[in-house]
């Protein structure tokens, strides 16, 4: 039988276990590598822990994009670390305000058929250019780097078919809300997304990676796009065409499952506040006033979406009521948006421009007002991920969001006039030498003050008991763990420091609570712990004593770095168990029944009831958290 796109890449990295299981433990060995400033602290603390003295991939790439502001010393301290680090395991190093990393790592080194792990849940991204790309926690990234497989659940592939080509004004971001309409945000889990059919050879690289990028909020294992020529084009432009490779499915490919969109049958979506799959026509909520408009992030600013936006604000100026702003995706976007005077158009507009970075889109640089309303092209819109914690953001395409900054309320693009325009790849770019260097040497890294070591656990006992701190409801995000804004991003190196805003938008009292009980458990809903890579939204509950989390089930990612943190995840068999549980009552855990695929016995001490829960580890897992995590793990392994 032929193999799907996504089933060579597999092949081409597989280092363990059968791919033709569906649902089993495979290894996969990561080609590349990627990591941002944020998450990558943890990387670096976990490779200096592990001994680890030279990274073992053929490219691991350090980017600086996720929090730039410099207000004390804590940031510049992260940075200056982080660039030590990179010299001592070789790794390349962008210079901060480069660009976006997933942009950026699009424009010079993702290859097509190979496979990146990276430290970011929007890795995926790379799967426009036909790489098999799935982002992970910063330990995750570590042992990548270190030459250890990744294991995953071997995906089902699901094909999307495309069909047709988009209608003007409807822009690539709807095509992956529209997959977001059908399946919501847990409807990737466990899976690939990859697009075929003939709807394909009409999107470019950026529209494909818009689509990919945006795919990790279905919680798709990644998505990926086939190579072709339009695949070549962009290689061609960056120079890199001695890297393209064609890659597509074989005719008798097999998928799991078969989505059809037809392009042609397209309109422009918007995602309701505040979930990326609450999702619907924008023309539903035309006219609704707004506050702000935020351009950019790594889904939304490629060289073909300036050109759209600079084309709608040419002429026009921004609402009286509105505050605009752009963050462009890579330096290489500021310039050639400059040289073809698109640049011009929107500054002329009043519409703010920032330097290259994730910035707005993670609470760090444009929040909107109190409850304020703003439309974003980026690719999530959780509660308080602005910086605000009321916030009511939208998510739509940069044709929606640019025009509606133009007349003040979420406004239909088909309803005005907007010029027509094609897309267009850049004929010359910044000179990688200029983004990426490798810096110097030096026989001592500089660890700031706010920057503090990886707390240690132990293991855990064979019985565990402890209060329920909080019962959640379903899809908990881990901005609801570990939050973003300016005043959070900066402590995220500093364990003790977050774990005192965990939870803040839910339950303020929560990490005092925690620190008094000493122990204690979590009782959630569906889709605990969706969204970013961050791990520290598992050490957190860890470093505050929570001992086992029971939810109804877990996002793939922050369950994975759960298993690394040593925190126990147990599945709920019935929602009864769950609505039986409140806030308060004392369970106890008996974790040494824990086995793949076996029950574990929960006993209610304060109702005096008993039910079961099953694991939703595999048996490597379970081991890996019955050591307290995989540090732990690893030590010990290195001492025997
Ligand atoms: Fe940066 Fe936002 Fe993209 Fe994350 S989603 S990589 S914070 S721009």
């Amino acid at each position: 039988m032929g193999l799907t796109v996504a089933e060579k890449c597999i092949q081409n990295s597989i280092v363990y276990g059968d791919m033709t299981k569906r649902g089993s433990r495979i290894g996969i060995h990561a080609h590349q590598t990627l990591g941002h400033d944020l998450n990558a602290i943890m990387t670096f603390l976990a490779l200096n822990q592990l001994g680890i003295d030279h990274v073992k991939t053929e490219l691991s790439v350090q980017y600086m994009d996720h929090n730039m502001i410099q207000a004390d010393y804590k940031n510049a301290d992260d940075h200056r670390f982080l660039q030590e680090m990179t010299a001592k395991y070789g790794v390349v190093c962008a210079r901060p305000g480069s660009g976006i990393c997933h942009q950026l790592h699009l424009e010079h080194f993702g290859i097509p058929g190979k496979t990146l792990i990276g430290g970011d849940s929007h890795t995926p991204c790379q799967g426009g250019l036909g790489m098999f790309a799935v982002g992970v926690g910063g330990f995750d990234a570590a042992m990548a780097m270190a030459g250890e497989p990744l294991y995953i659940k071997m995906p089902y592939i699901i094909n999307i078919h495309l069909t047709g080509h988009l209608p003007a004004k409807v822009s690539a971001k709807n095509v992956i809300l529209e997959v977001l309409r059908r399946i919501d945000v847990k409807g990737g889990v466990g899976k690939v997304l990859e697009y075929s059919g003939p709807g394909v050879k009409t999107l470019n690289v950026a529209e494909r990676s818009t689509i990919t990028n945006m795919g990790a909020e279905t919680g798709a294992t990644t998505s990926i796009f086939p190579s072709d020529e339009n695949t070549k084009a962009w290689m061609r432009a960056y120079h890199r065409e001695e890297d393209w490779i064609p890659l597509s499915a074989d005719e008798d490919a097999h998928y799991d499952e078969v989505m059809e969109i037809n392009l042609n049958e397209l309109e422009p979506l918007i995602a309701l506040p505040s979930s990326p799959g609450k999702v619907v026509p924008v023309r539903e909520v035309a006219g609704r006033k707004i506050d702000q408009v935020m351009l950019g992030s790594c889904t939304n600013t490629a060289l073909n979406d300036m050109k759209s936006i600079a084309n709608i604000m040419e002429g026009h100026t921004i609402s009286d009521s509105v505050d605009a702003a752009l963050y462009p995706s890579t330096r290489t976007v500021i310039a050639e948006s400059i040289k073809r005077g698109y640049f011009n158009s929107i500054v002329d507009s009043g519409v703010r421009i920032f330097e290259p970075m994730c910035g707005g889109c993670n609470g760090c640089g444009f929040a909107p007002q109190t409850k304020g309303v703003s439309i974003r092209t980026t690719p999530r819109n959780f509660p308080g991920r602005s910086g605000t914690k009321d916030d009511q953001v939208y998510l739509a395409a940069p044709e929606t969001a640019a025009v509606s900054a133009i007349t003040g309320e979420i406004t239909d693009p088909r309803d005005v006039d907007i010029p027509e325009f094609s897309y267009e790849l850049p004929d010359s770019f910044i000179e990688p030498s200029n983004l990426f260097y490798t810096p110097h040497y030096v026989d001592e890294v500089h660890y700031g003050p706010n920057l503090k070591p990886i707390p240690k656990f132990g293991k855990h006992d064979s019985v565990e008991s402890g209060e329920v701190l909080l019962k959640l409801p379903d899809n908990i995000t881990t901005d609801h763990i570990c939050p973003a804004g300016a005043l959070y991003l900066p402590i995220r190196s500093n364990i003790p420091e977050i774990s005192k805003h965990s939870f803040m938008t839910i339950d303020l009292t929560f990490p005092d609570r925690a620190k008094a009980a000493e122990g204690g458990v979590l009782v959630a809903g569906e889709n605990y712990g969706q969204g970013s890579s961050r791990e520290q939204a598992a050490i957190i509950p860890r470093f505050l004593g929570i001992k086992a989390i029971l939810a109804k089930d877990f996002a793939r990612l922050h369950l994975a770095n759960l298993v690394n943190w040593g925190v126990v995840p147990l599945t709920f068999k019935s929602d009864d168990d769950y609505q039986a549980i409140d806030q308060g009552d004392t369970l106890t855990v008996k974790l040494d029944e824990m086995q793949a695929g076996q029950d574990v016995t929960v006993i209610n001490e304060t109702k005096g009831a008993t039910f079961t829960v099953s694991s939703p580890l595999s048996t490597e897992d379970i081991e890996t958290v019955k050591w307290g995590g995989r540090l732990n793990q690893m030590r010990n392994r290195s001492d025997s």
